[in-house]
C-alpha cells in the first residue's frame, strides 16, 4: 500500500533521512523506533505531505505522491491524486491536535461532512458509535479543553477512524501523556489493531507495546534503516550492537 523508494530528507545542512527503502504492505501493522532525533516522526510526515523529501520516491497505493522527473526535480501528486491518497490515511499527532472550538462530536462530524460529503446525520451516528467504541460515549457534547489528555487522544483517534483509512499513522502518541492516562490510550489501539484490515504505522518509544501489536519492527538510526524484522527478531535476537545499546535504555 505504501512504498518509499530510496528517500532522502535534509533539513538545511543536516541530512535526516539517507536512503530509506521501506514498504508496507495492506492491514500490517509497522513499529517505527529509534533514537531521538533519528527521523521516525518526518518519515510518516512526509506521507501526510506535511513534510516533502530531498529527493526519492514514495508511492501510494500504487500513486505517485512524491517522485523524481527525469531532470530531478521533485514534485507531488495533482491534487485529485493526493486528495484521493489523503483520503486514505489518518494521522493521530503527539499532540492531538484537536479543534478546541468544537464539541468532542463536531471534532469527529467536521471531516466527514466537509471532506467526504456524507450528509450530517450518517456522520453524527458514525461519530457517535466510534466515539463510544473509544470509551467517551458521555462526552459527545464536552469540548476539548473538559478532557483528560488521554481522553483528548481516544478523541483524536475517533476523529481519524470515521474517515474509514487504509492507513492509520500513529506519531508517538502517548509521549505527551502522564504516564497514568498512557495505558488506555494504548488499549484503544490495540483493539483497533485486533480488528486487523487497516495498515498502521506507529511512531513509538513504548517496546513491549510494540512487541506485541506490531508485525514487523523497523530500527532506525543515523538516518537509514539499521534492522529490521519481526518482534522477536529486532527485540531480542538482533546483534547489531547499536540497536542493543539502543534498547539497554528500555530495560
Ligand atoms: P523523536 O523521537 O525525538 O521525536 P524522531 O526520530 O521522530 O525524533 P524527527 O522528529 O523526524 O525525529 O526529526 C529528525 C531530525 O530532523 C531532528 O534532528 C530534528 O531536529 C530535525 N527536524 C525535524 N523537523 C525539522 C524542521 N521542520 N526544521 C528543521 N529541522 C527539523
Amino acid at each position: 500500500i505504501v512504498m518509499y523508494k530510496n528517500v532522502y530528507k535534509s533539513f538545511g545542512d543536516v541530512e535526516v533521512l539517507k536512503g530509506i527503502n521501506l514498504a508496507i504492505r495492506p492491514a500490517e501493522k509497522v513499529a517505527l523506533i529509534g533514537p531521538s532525533g533519528s527521523g521516525k516522526t518526518t518519515i510518516i510526515r512526509m506521507l501526510m505531505t506535511l513534510e516533502e523529501p530531498t529527493s526519492g520516491e514514495i508511492i501510494v497505493d500504487g500513486k505517485n505522491l512524491w517522485h523524481m522527473q527525469k531532470d530531478g526535480k521533485l514534485v507531488r501528486a495533482n491534487e485529485k491524486h493526493l486528495r484521493a491518497i489523503r483520503g486514505d490515511m489518518g494521522m493521530v499527532f503527539q499532540h492531538f491536535n484537536l479543534f478546541p472550538h468544537m464539541t468532542i462530536l463536531d471534532n469527529c462530524i467536521t471531516a466527514p461532512v466537509h471532506v467526504k460529503k456524507e450528509d450530517k446525520a450518517t456522520a453524527k451516528q458514525n461519530a457517535i458509535e466510534m466515539l463510544k467504541k473509544v470509551g467517551l460515549g458521555d462526552k459527545l457534547d464536552n469540548y476539548p479543553s473538559q478532557l483528560s489528555g488521554g481522553q483528548k487522544q481516544r478523541v483524536a483517534m475517533a476523529r481519524a477512524l470515521v474517515m474509514r483509512p487504509k492507513i492509520m499513522l500513529f506519531d508517538e502518541v502517548t509521549s505527551a501523556l502522564d504516564p497514568e492516562l498512557v495505558g488506555e490510550v494504548l488499549e484503544v489501539i490495540r483493539d483497533i489493531a485486533e480488528e486487523g484490515e487497516m495498515a498502521m504505522v506507529l511512531v513509538t518509544h513504548e517496546m513491549e507495546f510494540a512487541r506485541e501489536v506490531a508485525d514487523r519492527i523497523v530500527f532506525l538510526d543515523n538516518g537509514v534503516i539499521a534492522e529490521e524484522g519481526t518482534p522477536s527478531e529486532v527485540l531480542e535476537h538482533s546483534d547489531n550492537e547499536r540497536l542493543v545499546s539502543f534498547l539497554s535504555r528500555f530495560r
